[in-house]
Parts: C-alpha cells; structure tokens; sequence
C-alpha cells in the first residue's frame, strides 16, 4: 500500500523550485515515478511531500546548443529512443535506452530519473559517462553544473541537493571521429536490470592513434565509474588485440563486484572483461 504524502503539482519551473525550497529536506521531485512509486510502496523511504516535475515545460525537449546535446531534465527514455539529434550525436545514447526495462516504462522513465536515482545499474549512466555528460542542477538560489563523474556519491546517492532539480544533462558534441558502444548483460534478454552495463568511447582521430578513450561501467560497484586506468592504457596507443585485451584487463580490475541475487562477484568481474573486450574489438573492426 501506498503511505499518505502530500503531492504538489507546480505548473512553471521557478514554482517547483520554490516549492522544493520551502519543504526540503522531506520534499522528492517525481518524475515519472518508475522508481519512487515502487520504492514507496517498498517502505524504502516516507516522503512527507512529492512535487511532480512531469510536464514542466522547461525541462522538455531535447536540442543543440553551443556545441552541446541538451537532453531536458523531464525527457523520456521513449523521446531519447526517438530522436534524431541522439540519433545522430549519441548513438550509444539510444542503445542504451533500447535496453531499459520495456515500452511501458520508458513511456513514463526521465533520463533525469534514472541518474538522480543512482542505482549502481542505471542504463543511461555509462553511456553518458562516455560522452563526458553533465548534469544541470537547479535551486532557487541559481544553476550549477557538475560533471556526470563526479554526480555520484554512492548506492543511490548523488551531490544533488534536496531542493535542487535536475533541469537537464548537457553532451558535448563528439567529434565524427569518435565511436562508441553499449553492452549489457541480463537475466533475460528485455525488461531486466544489468547484472554489468557499460559503454566504451574511441577516438582515434587521423592518426590511428587512440587520442581519447572511455570506458565506463554499471552494477560493478557502488556507483556507475569510469574505468579510468583501463581508459589510459589505450590514450596514445594504437587499437590493437593487444592494448584492447589490456584495457579489458584493467576495466575488470576497476570493479568493486558483489554477489547478488543476479550474479555473483566473480561472474561479473569476468564477464566485465568480456564485454569491454568485445566492445573496443566492435569499434575497431567498423574500421
Ligand atoms: C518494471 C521496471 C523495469 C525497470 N527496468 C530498468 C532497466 O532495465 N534499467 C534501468 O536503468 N532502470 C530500470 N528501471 C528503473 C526506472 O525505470 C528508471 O530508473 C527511470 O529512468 C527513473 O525515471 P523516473 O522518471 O520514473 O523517476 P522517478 O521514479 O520519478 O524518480 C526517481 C528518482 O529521481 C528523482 N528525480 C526525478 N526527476 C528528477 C529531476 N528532474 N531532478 C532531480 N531529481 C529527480 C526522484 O526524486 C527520485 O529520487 C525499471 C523500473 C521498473 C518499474
């Protein structure tokens, strides 16, 4: 059963704002409440107020600016998986958003969601881990942006603030050199959380020679990471068998596994390796 709680309905930006000012720290923002009405009805937690961010209009649309994707604090996974700018500029954005849960669910699920959550297997944070995303937060006191590396504190917990809305996530624009790839491994092939997720990002410029690399990781560890070792043993090499066997190496020495009821420590510390490797070895071969 649902316990009571007051549920605000702002209309504009600046009135959630205030709102989430003048009740913190026991007011949540629900977005499409794909966690937080799960987690409610779970006892996880007892908000005395929600203020609902679905449908305000500044936090919608997906656009470029200033050599950045701007996805809208209140888009959905669904919107993310139609878009042609994403489709274009973050592909590994849209695979990503394939994967998450099902159509019902991403009809409603916001990408803001899915990060402010902070579930260590959160589908849309590695591949915006990889694209160098940050986040925009909001307050009434003003705007401030943290990089997506740096957003997450621990097992649902992040640098957000109670008042503070995400209004949206900013992606640089890749180069057109650059290439990336999502994986994910599940109990069943749709509608299931990451035993491991990750993304991995390659640019290798003119040279042939790997001028940036990223690799990041989910379910492996408290959070979502970067495997930032793993990252500088590509940077400055070419991609060869060898230097990606080597970055599959270190990225599965980056992780921090536990056993759980969807796999234990060691199975996902292995199939971490696999998977990196499989998804450098796919950038290459599109050569
Ligand atoms: C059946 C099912 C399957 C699922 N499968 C997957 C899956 O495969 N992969 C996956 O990653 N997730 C999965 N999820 C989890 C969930 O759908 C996602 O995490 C979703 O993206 C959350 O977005 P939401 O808009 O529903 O967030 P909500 O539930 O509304 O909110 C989640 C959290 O974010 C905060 N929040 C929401 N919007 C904002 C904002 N703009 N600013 C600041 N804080 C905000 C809320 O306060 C809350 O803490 C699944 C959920 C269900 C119910």
């Amino acid at each position: 059963m649902l316990p009571e709680f007051e549920l605000l309905m702002p209309r504009t930006l600046p009135e959630a704002l205030e709102m989430l000012a003048g009740r913190a720290p026991d007011g949540m923002p629900i977005a499409g409440g794909t966690n937080v009405i799960p987690d409610l009805r779970g006892g996880r937690y007892r908000p005395a107020c929600l203020v609902n961010v679905a449908g305000l209009p500044e936090l919608s649309g997906i656009r470029q600016e200033d050599g950045m994707l701007v996805i809208g604090g209140g888009v959905t996974v669904a919107e993310v998986l139609e878009d042609p700018l994403v489709a274009r500029y973050a592909p590994v954005l849209r695979e990503a958003a394939r994967s998450l849960a099902s159509p019902l669910v991403r009809n409603r699920a916001t990408v803001a969601g899915n990060l402010a959550n902070a579930s260590p297997a959160a589908d849309m944070a590695p591949p915006l881990l990889v694209l160098d995303a940050e986040v925009e937060l909001a307050s009434r006191e003003g705007t401030r942006r943290v990089p997506l590396k740096d957003f997450f504190l621990g097992v649902r917990r992040t640098v957000r603030q109670p008042h503070e809305l995400i209004t949206a996530i900013r992606v640089p624009l890749p180069p057109a050199t650059a290439r990336a790839r999502f994986f994910k491994v599940a109990l069943r092939k749709a509608d299931a959380i990451a035993v491991v997720n990750g993304a991995v990002r390659v640019d290798l410029g003119d040279s042939g020679f790997c001028q940036t690399a990223r690799i990041a990781l989910g379910a492996v560890a408290p959070t979502p990471i970067r495997a930032y070792e793993a990252e500088r043993a590509l940077e400055g090499h070419p991609l060869t068998p060898e230097t990606i066997a080597q970055a599959a190496r270190l990225a599965a020495e980056a992780t921090r596994t536990i056993d759980d009821i969807r796999g234990s420590a060691a199975y996902r510390r292995h199939v971490t390796e696999v998977l990196v490797r499989r998804a450098l070895e796919g950038l290459w071969s599109r050569e």
